[in-house]
C-alpha cells in the first residue's frame, strides 16, 4: 500500500478556519437567510397607508421608518420633516415599536451562526478528507479536521474479484479457508451451535506459493472489504507508532465488519521475543498490541485475520496459541498435478496453441513455486513474440522452464571440445549412476549448453511419483549419484574439475542431515544433534551437540560419503562401455531426452551383465 505522508498541520490552523466560516456565514449566508424581506415604498404611499390604516406597526429610525402592515408585509421608507407623523400614525392606530422585525430567541440565533456552520465545517470536511481516501485507491491517510483524531487510515484495497478459481492446486488450504468464508456469509449457522470461529489463521509456506494470493481470494470470495498491510510496512513505515498503527487497524475493521484483515509477512513484526537488553522495543511493542487487539475482539462479529509468513519458526509462541492464530494453513509447494494446474490457469491468460501437454511442463518443471511457474508461461510468451509467432507453442514453455531455472541461453559462450567432454561425462556420470540403482529412467532431459546462471550442464529430474519417506537405502543412493558425476570425471579422464562443487555441498547436507536429524547411523542413533531453523527459506540448520561430537560427526559425513563415491565409481566402471556410448551422444546432440537415455543404455547393455532380480 502506498501510503501519502501528509506534513500534519497544527490544531490552530483548523480553529482559525473555523473562525473564518462563522464570520463569513453571519456576515454573508445569515442576513440573506434570516432577514425578512422588506419592501421600499415611498413616503406618499406611506401617508396612504396611514390614512386608511393599514400600518399596524411602526417604528422611526434615525434616518428611516419601518413599518408593517400586520399581514406580514414590512416595509421602509425614508425619514421626512413631517412634524404632525406621530399624531397621526396615533390616531389611525398604529402601534409604536422599537423593534419590529421579530427577533429569533437568542438561543435559536446561537445555534444558527455558531454551531450550524461548525457542524457544516466538520461535516464536509469528512465528506472531503473521505473522498480523498477513495479516491487514492484506500491508500492516503486522511485527516479529520481537528478534534484531534489525526491519523484515520483505511486499509481497505480491492481484492480486484480475485477468487478461489485463480488459485490452483492447494487444494488442502482452499478447504480450510474456504470454511472460514462460509463463516463470514453466515456468521448464524455457526453461532447457533455454539461454534466459535477461529480467530486468526496464518498461512505458511515456501515464498511464491500463494499465500497472499490465497487471502486475496478470501476475501473475494467471502466479498467483504480486505484490510490488508505488511509486516514490513509496521517497521519501515510507521517507525514509533507501530503500536497505535495496529489500533487503528482494528478498531476500523471492528467498524467494517465483516471483514478479514489480513497482515503479509507477520514474521516482521511477529518474530520471538527474545528478551535481549536493548533488543528491539518498538517492535515488541507492536507485538505486544497485536496481541492484545487478538484477544480484545469478538470474533463473532466476523473479523476475521489471515497472516501469512515464510518463517513460522520465528514467530512469537504467544501469537500462534489457541485463540490467536489457532488456524495453520499449510501452503506447500505444489506437487505434479498442482504444477499443471497453476499453469493452466496462467495458460488461460495467453494466446496458447492448442493440445499443449501441460503434464510434460509440469514433469520438466519440477521443484517450480506458483510463482515461478506463473513466470514459465510469461517467459513462453515472451519467447513467442520475439519470434514473430502469434501463438505460444510447446517449445517455448520447455525453453521457458529451462530459463526460469537454469537461465537464458549463453549463446556466445562457446566451451571448448575439451570442456564439453567433460561435461557430457559428468552429466551422463549422474544419470548412469541413478539408473543403475533404480532400473528406471533417471532424467527428462540432459542438456550441455551452458546457460546464463552459471551452469555448464542442465538434468531435469523426473517426478518419481509422489515421495514423503525416504529409506535410508534410498538416501545413500541419492548420495551416491551427486557423486556420480566426479566418478565419472575421475574414471575416464583421470583428472577432476570444479564442475560437482553443487554434487558436493548437496550430498554433504544429505549425508549430515541423516546423520544428526534422521538418526541413520549406528555410532548416533537416534539423537537430533542438529535443528532445522528455517524450513521454507533454505534450510539452514544449527548444530546442537559437544564439540567433540561435532568431530566425530564430520567424520562419519566423511566416511558415508566416500562409501558412496566408491560405489558410484564401481557403478561406472562396471558400465564403462554404456558410459561411453551415452556421452558420446549427448557430446553430438547437447541434448538427450529420458527414452533417449533408456533405449541407449540398453541397446549397449551386454546380454551377460544383465542383472537377475
Ligand atoms: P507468496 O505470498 O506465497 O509468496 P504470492 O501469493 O504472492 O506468493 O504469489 C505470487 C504469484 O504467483 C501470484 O500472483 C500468482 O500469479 C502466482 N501463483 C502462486 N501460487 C499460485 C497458485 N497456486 N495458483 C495460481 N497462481 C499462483
Ligand atoms: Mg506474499
Ligand atoms: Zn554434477
Amino acid at each position: 500500500m502506498n501510503e501519502i505522508k501528509k506534513p500534519r498541520k497544527p490544531l490552530m490552523f483548523y480553529y482559525a478556519l473555523a473562525l473564518v466560516a462563522i464570520i463569513l456565514f453571519n456576515g454573508l449566508v445569515a442576513p440573506l437567510l434570516f432577514s425578512p424581506r422588506v419592501t421600499e415604498v415611498d413616503y406618499g404611499e406611506f401617508m396612504r397607508m396611514t390614512e386608511s390604516g393599514q400600518v399596524a406597526e411602526v417604528m422611526i429610525e434615525d434616518n428611516q421608518i419601518i413599518f408593517s402592515d400586520g399581514q406580514g408585509g414590512l416595509y421602509r421608507t425614508g425619514l421626512m420633516d413631517d412634524p404632525d407623523l406621530t399624531q397621526r400614525l396615533y390616531a389611525s392606530g398604529a402601534k409604536f415599536s422599537s423593534q419590529i422585525v421579530e427577533q429569533m430567541s437568542p438561543i435559536l440565533s446561537f445555534l444558527i451562526s455558531w454551531v450550524v456552520p461548525l457542524v457544516l465545517m466538520i461535516g464536509l470536511g469528512q465528506y472531503f478528507s473521505k473522498k480523498l481516501v477513495e479516491k487514492a485507491g484506500g491508500g492516503a491517510g486522511s485527516m479529520m479536521f481537528g478534534m484531534g483524531k489525526s491519523n484515520a487510515k483505511v486499509y481497505v484495497k480491492s481484492t480486484s474479484g480475485i477468487k478461489f478459481d485463480d488459485v490452483a492446486g492447494e487444494d488442502e488450504a482452499k478447504e480450510i479457508l474456504s470454511e472460514i468464508v462460509d463463516f463470514l456469509h453466515n456468521p448464524k449457522k455457526y453461532e447457533e451451535i455454539g461454534a466459535k470461529m477461529p480467530k486468526g489463521a496464518l498461512l505458511v509456506g515456501p515464498p511464491g506459493t500463494g499465500k497472499t494470493l490465497l487471502a486475496k481470494a478470501v476475501a473475494g470470495e467471502a466479498n467483504v472489504p480486505f484490510f490488508s498491510i505488511s509486516g514490513s510496512e509496521f517497521v519501515e513505515m510507521f517507525v514509533g507508532m507501530g503500536a497505535a498503527k495496529v489500533r487503528d487497524l482494528f478498531k476500523q475493521a471492528n467498524e467494517k465488519a465483516p471483514c478479514i484483515v489480513f497482515i503479509d509477512e507477520v514474521d516482521a513484526i511477529g518474530g520471538k521475543r527474545d528478551g535481549r537488553i536493548g533488543g528491539n522495543d518498538e517492535r515488541e511493542q507492536t507485538l505486544n498490541q497485536l496481541l492484545t487487539e487478538m484477544d480484545g475482539f469478538d470474533s463473532s462479529k466476523g473479523v476475521v485475520i489471515l497472516a501469512a509468513t515464510n518463517r513460522p519458526e520465528s514467530l512469537d509462541p504467544a501469537l500462534l496459541r489457541p485463540g490467536r492464530f489457532d488456524r495453520r494453513v499449510p501452503v506447500e509447494l505444489p506437487d505434479l498435478q498442482g504444477r499443471e494446474a497453476i499453469l493452466k490457469v496462467h495458460a488461460k491468460k495467453v494466446q496458447m496453441q492448442k493440445n499443449i501437454d501441460f503434464s510434460a511442463v509440469a514433469r520438466a518443471a519440477s521443484g517450480a513455486s506458483g510463482a515461478e511457474l506463473a513466470n514459465i508461461v510469461n517467459e513462453a510468451a515472451l519467447r513467442a513474440v520475439r519470434d514473430g509467432r502469434r501463438l505460444v507453442t510447446q517449445a517455448d514453455l520447455e525453453e521457458s522452464v529451462e530459463v526460469i531455472i537454469a537461465g537464458y541461453q549463453k549463446k556466445n559462450r562457446v566451451m571448448s571440445d575439451k570442456e564439453k567432454m567433460v561435461v557430457a561425462y559428468h552429466e551422463i556420470g549422474h544419470a548412469l549412476v541413478a539408473a543403475k540403482q533404480s532400473e528406471s529412467a533417471p532424467v527428462h532431459k540432459i542438456t550441455i549448453i551452458p546457460r546464463t546462471s552459471g551452469a555448464l550442464g542442465y538434468t531435469m529430474q523426473v517426478e518419481e511419483g509422489e515421495h514423503f519417506l525416504l529409506t535410508k537405502e534410498e538416501l545413500e543412493n541419492k548420495i551416491a549419484t551427486f557423486t556420480g558425476g566426479r566418478a565419472a570425471e575421475a574414471l575416464i579422464f583421470n583428472q577432476i574439475t570444479t564442475g560437482a562443487s553443487n554434487d558436493i555441498e548437496q550430498a554433504t547436507r544429505l549425508a549430515r542431515a541423516m546423520i544428526t536429524r534422521y538418526g541413520m547411523s549406528d555410532e548416533f542413533g537416534m539423537v537430533a544433534m542438529e535443528q532445522l531453523t528455517n524450513q521454507y527459506l533454505g534450510g539452514d540448520t544449527t548444530l546442537a551437540c559437544s564439540a567433540e561430537t561435532a568431530n566425530r560427526i564430520d567424520e562419519v559425513v566423511r566416511n558415508l560419503i566416500s562409501a558412496q563415491y566408491d560405489k558410484a565409481y564401481g557403478i561406472l566402471q562396471d558400465n564403462v562401455q554404456q558410459l561411453h556410448a551415452l556421452a558420446k551422444y549427448l557430446y553430438e546432440h547437447e541434448t538427450i531426452t529420458g527414452e533417449e537415455f533408456m533405449d541407449i543404455l540398453h541397446r549397449n547393455t551386454p546380454q551377460i551383465a544383465a542383472k537377475v532380480v
